[in-house]
């Protein structure tokens, strides 16, 4: 099982100017083909890292804002190869689908129609995949009030995701027992804002969950600028866990032993021209 990030920026500024990708992350796993919040640049990367879209057989969005998913319509399209099978899931939050509090609905009904099926993300729903794969999701705390974290069950342990929140006190509950923790870190030390994780939090959240790894990623301008390997740095001579800070491209190897490899990818390096 592979986890393959298409991107680690969050927030506004890093998403308008590109100063890390935006396409959220795959887990590719036992014939299951998971894209988790595709954002800007998703269904580019996904093409030129060699990830094809149309094996894709879930799309997770956990809220309604753009650097989650303005690339999940052409993925449902590709899932579906252009509507012509009937394929695959959008797991959504409610404001994908419909509109609450102003948010939503950021799916068309054209593309929630073309999709296998779609579910709406709560406090504990359960979807099964194939080859006992599940996920389940639970709400969190963020501007758009439907937001939802989830946790991907797998034979080979659990990959939990905390989509953007805030910390709040029953989240490390939902997240107890994964191997691997992936969390959205947009604020660094001391400057807690409200609906974000900040490196204090994620202190406070890789304590209780103790995961084998933590993964941070979703790095607004300001989290960029602190420089992410440091606060990684903080973050694991505080909890004692091992923590990472995510980098584009980033591949997560999930089996008896966890695995990362960065910079392995093909992609030119149009950053750079
Ligand atoms: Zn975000
Ligand atoms: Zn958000």
């Amino acid at each position: 099982m592979e986890i393959r990030f298409l991107g680690t920026g969050g927030g506004r500024f890093t998403t308008m100017f590109q100063k890390r990708f935006t396409g959220g992350f795959r887990i590719d796993g036992f014939d299951n083909y998971i894209h988790l919040d595709p954002g800007p640049g998703a269904l580019l990367l996904s093409n030129q890292l060699g990830l094809s879209p149309i094996v894709l057989n879930a799309i997770v969005l956990s809220h309604a804002h753009p650097d989650h998913y303005t690339d999940v319509e052409p993925l449902i399209e590709a899932m579906t190869k252009a509507g012509t099978r009937d394929r695959g899931v959008l797991l959504s939050s409610k404001s994908g689908v419909e509109t609450i509090d102003g948010y939503g609905p950021v799916i068309s009904k054209y593309h929630r129609d073309m999709a296998g099926d779609v579910k709406v993300l709560d406090n504990d729903l359960v979807f099964e995949l194939k080859n006992k794969v599940k996920i389940k999701s639970f709400k969190v705390h963020h501007s758009d009030p439907s937001s939802c974290g989830v946790r991907v069950e797998t034979p080979n342990g659990d990959i939990g995701y905390t989509g953007d929140t805030t910390y709040f006190d029953k989240l490390p509950n939902k997240l107890k027992g994964v191997r691997v923790l992936i969390m959205n870190v947009t604020r660094p030390l001391n400057s807690d804002i409200n609906y974000h994780l900040s490196t204090n939090e994620a202190i406070k959240l890789i304590s209780k969950v103790q995961p084998e790894i933590a993964i941070m990623t979703h790095f607004g301008y300001n989290m960029l600028e602190s420089g992410v390997e440091e606060q990684a740095c903080i973050v694991q001579g505080e909890t004692d866990v091992d923590t990472i800070a995510a980098e584009d491209f980033m591949k997560v190897v999930v089996e008896k032993e966890i695995k990362t490899t960065k910079r392995q990818s093909k992609l030119i390096d149009f950053k750079a021209i």
